[in-house]
């Protein structure tokens, strides 16, 4: 039996109708921006294998750095005992995250980063003596993960419609979504009035919003958003007024993606609560973390154990990914990778933006690392746009994997300008048969 056909008698795979999706394809090596396969294809790996590669596969500096942890400590409980690859990554994470973000919660992966600050800024304010303050507002085309937390402050889609009677109640924003505009406007001449919408479920909802989230300048999922960085400040600004606490959901932007560390640098707004995974252990190791202020921290202080944060993964704080971690802040000093990431931007702004006018294509919109072309077609996620590009770009040994009709590409950001251009270059032949066809 082959690796696929044991694969095919036991696995369940993610997102995939097991009965019609094609065999998965079994890799044995990664290096750089490239995977092996089994059966002797190299495929570049356009979209840092679901966003979490920042460095490339199997860096050297990683590896030997996961190495050296592996031989001291594996992991061990993070209730009542600490270690030095914890203790230093928070140190330097609070370094590179927006000023104020003073202390760092771990756990496992993206949903439970968002999980963790929901639980915390609702019990912020049951803490403070304010638990009236219940409600979440979220935005239209949010993702924020798969757990139940996470699925009701997301937007209502395929990903949740199986489960929506076990999703808590949440407020939904416009998201400044500027080709679909949800007023209709152009953002050549508006004042970012989509803000509007946020103003008033704050002004109505006075008094009862515990937090708002937001997947600050990119909302990933939903569709490849990029935002006017006026709105992310405008958000900033309205909690203020409203006295309530920002969650930016930086797992996807966090790390470089963006063009900045963070993606709230764009604005720069301070969020009262961050939450990072993916990139932070440059794509090695289920690991997350959870930023918040000293206000926050602050108000579960106290000698009653009612007031106590009971949340913790068996993982938390997990030493190897801590470890990857570290070494992964380095490389970004040593290899000067936010001024890679600024070319890797110009050379998506140049060769994609010309992509406007193919027939096929709607909207193009270019944000740090990641180049986005929004197709004409508009079935939304289930459009079958999607399943035909990923094949034919898998023939053509490029893995991109586009959200329904919205193709991006966003590689590890080792990507060399040739290679660059030699996948732009592929984005155009495919989509110019796309006009053909
Ligand atoms: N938040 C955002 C913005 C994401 O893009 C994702 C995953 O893509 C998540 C949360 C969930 O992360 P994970 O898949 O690691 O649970």
């Amino acid at each position: 039996m082959t690796l696929v056909d044991r694969d095919l008698a036991r696995l369940w795979h993610p997102y995939t109708q097991m009965q019609t999706a094609p065999p998965p394809i079994p890799v044995v090596r990664g290096e750089g921006i490239y995977l092996y396969t089994e059966d002797g294809r190299r495929i570049l790996d356009g979209i840092s294998s679901w966003w979490v590669n920042i460095h490339g596969h199997s860096h050297p500096k990683l590896n030997e750095a996961l190495a050296r942890q592996a031989r001291e400590l594996e992991h061990v409980i993070f209730a009542g005992f600490t270690h030095r690859p914890a203790v230093e990554l928070a140190e330097r994470l609070v370094e590179v995250l927006p000023a104020g973000l003073h202390r760092i919660f771990y756990s496992d992966d993206g949903s439970t980063a968002v999980e963790v600050a929901l639980k915390m800024a609702y019990q912020y304010w049951r803490n403070r003596g304010e638990p009236e303050r219940r409600l979440f507002v979220s935005l239209e085309f949010a993702y924020h993960g798969d757990t139940v937390g996470t699925m009701s402050v997301s937007e209502e889609s395929v990903f949740t419609k199986a489960f929506e009677d076990l999703l808590f109640r949440v407020a939904r924003a416009d998201a400044p979504y500027c080709y679909r505009c949800p007023l209709g406007l152009e953002r050549s001449t508006c004042a970012i009035d989509c803000l509007g919408s946020l103003e008033q479920i704050l002004r109505e909802e006075k008094g009862r919003v515990a937090g708002v989230i937001v997947e600050p300048m990119l909302q990933a999922a939903g569709g490849m958003i990029v935002w006017p960085r006026e709105f992310l400040t405008g958000v900033r600004k309205l909690c203020d007024e409203h006295k309530t606490l920002l969650i930016a959901d930086e797992v996807m932007t966090g790390f470089g993606r963006t063009g900045r560390m963070f993606a709230c640098e764009h604005g720069p707004v301070r969020p009262d609560i961050a939450c990072l995974s993916k990139g932070l252990s440059a794509g090695y190791l289920p690991l997350a973390a959870t930023a918040a202020t000293d206000d926050v921290y602050e108000a579960f202080l106290s000698d009653d154990r009612m007031k106590t944060f009971f949340h913790g993964h068996s993982f938390t704080a997990n030493p190897l990914g801590c470890a990857v971690g570290l070494a992964s802040l380095d490389i970004f000093r040593e290899e000067g990778t936010l001024q890679r990431i600024a070319v890797l931007e110009k050379q998506l702004r140049e060769g994609l933006e010309p992509m406007r006018s193919f027939n096929c294509v709607d909207d193009v919109r270019i944000i740090g690392g990641v180049g986005i072309v929004e197709l004409a077609e508009d079935d939304g996620y289930l459009s079958d746009i999607g399943p035909r590009l990923y094949r034919e770009f898998l023939d053509r040994g490029l893995l991109l994997r586009p959200l329904g009709n919205v193709l991006y590409f966003m590689p590890p950001y080792v990507i060399t300008e040739e290679e660059t251009n030699r996948v732009i270059e592929q984005m155009g032949e495919v989509l110019r048969g796309v006009d053909q066809a």
